[in-house]
């Protein structure tokens, strides 16, 4: 009963038009589903995946243009990797380069090589070279080929205001083992810890505490395979008096939420039914996809939008 690496992770932009050009156009992600958040429908709900949308290679955005930018501190996740193939650091740096995109200079981290740099809205992302074996469906549309395609989701950071209570409900709850330690970063692993089943924590006592907004991560969620796991590890959750919600049908999977010790949103997510459940595989997030229960209000729901065009794709 633990879970079985990052399910998707969810994170705060501003411009939704800006959104879909930086991951479709430029990171060549595809996007497998156009909904509104669930809890505030006057919103988008983008995600960004692999061809086919695989538990683990999703990235989701709200696109909240007029909420103020987050601030970086402690109690959030301040970094996603992505996964990229081995040896494809130099077409990603030209790549980004090319548009404008500036990055830091790549790094060796957990003997990984990473390319670090910031998405418009300012969230912190690197590339993450890996030669570990992915579910992974290459997008034949996309504006990258697919030997450089974005494998999928690879690992996350966070900043904590202390160690042991998030990494006791790491081991306990979630059932992640304490892999390496590198540069002041401890990296949590589970079932092996390949990649997109990585956890990193640092732990930053007198930085203050870190504030949601435009360019921070809402939440990680969790692959749990199936009902009866989501339910043995919310138990665990319940057990460490974490106060997990029931769970909540999303439509493309079932989710129960909680905060960690350090206040980071995590939630548990199975990996079905998939994003196919409500439209064409190969159709994909070209129209505005409704929860059942939100399709009586669809009318409402699409004027209350703001209009967005295709992804302007970079060549
Ligand atoms: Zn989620």
């Amino acid at each position: 009963m633990t879970v079985h690496g990052i399910h998707h992770v969810t994170a705060i932009a501003a411009d939704p038009q800006e959104n879909l050009d930086f991951y479709v156009g430029l990171l060549g992600m595809r996007l497998v589903k156009r909904s509104v958040n669930q809890d505030d429908p006057g919103t988008y709900h983008f995600f960004f995946a692999d061809g086919t949308g695989h538990p683990g290679t999703d990235l989701t955005f709200f696109p909240w243009p007029h909420l103020a930018p987050g601030r970086p501190g402690t109690g959030l996740t301040t970094e996603v990797a992505l996964a990229v193939p081995a040896e494809t650091l130099p077409y990603w740096s030209e790549r980004l380069a090319a548009v404008g995109v500036a990055t830091d200079a790549p790094e060796e981290r957990f003997g990984e090589r990473v390319l670090p740099f910031s998405d418009p809205h300012g969230l912190r992302l690197v590339l993450a070279e890996t030669g570990d074996a992915r579910e992974f469906t290459p997008w034949d549309e996309s504006p990258v080929p697919p030997a450089q395609q974005i494998r999928g989701l690879h690992a996350v950071r966070l900043t904590e205001p202390a160690r042991e209570a998030t990494e006791g409900v790491l081991r306990d709850v979630l059932g992640f083992t304490h892999v390496a330690e590198d540069a002041g970063w401890q990296r949590y692993g589970v079932e092996g810890g390949g990649s997109g089943k990585i956890l990193e924590l640092r732990v930053a006592p007198d930085t203050p505490r870190g504030r949601m907004g435009t360019g921070t991560v809402h939440h990680v969620a969790f692959r749990v395979p199936d009902d009866a796991t989501q339910a043995g590890v919310r138990a665990k959750a319940e057990a460490a008096s974490l106060r997990p919600t029931p769970v909540i049908d999303r439509f493309w999977f079932r989710s129960v939420y909680f905060l960690e010790p350090g206040g980071a949103l995590f939630e548990l997510a199975t990996d079905g039914p998939g994003f196919a459940v409500d439209e064409d595989a190969r159709h994909l997030g070209e129209r505005l996809i409704l929860p059942p229960w939100l399709e009586p209000n669809r009318a409402g729901i699409e004027a209350a939008l703001p209009p967005v065009a295709a992804p302007r794709v970079r060549a």
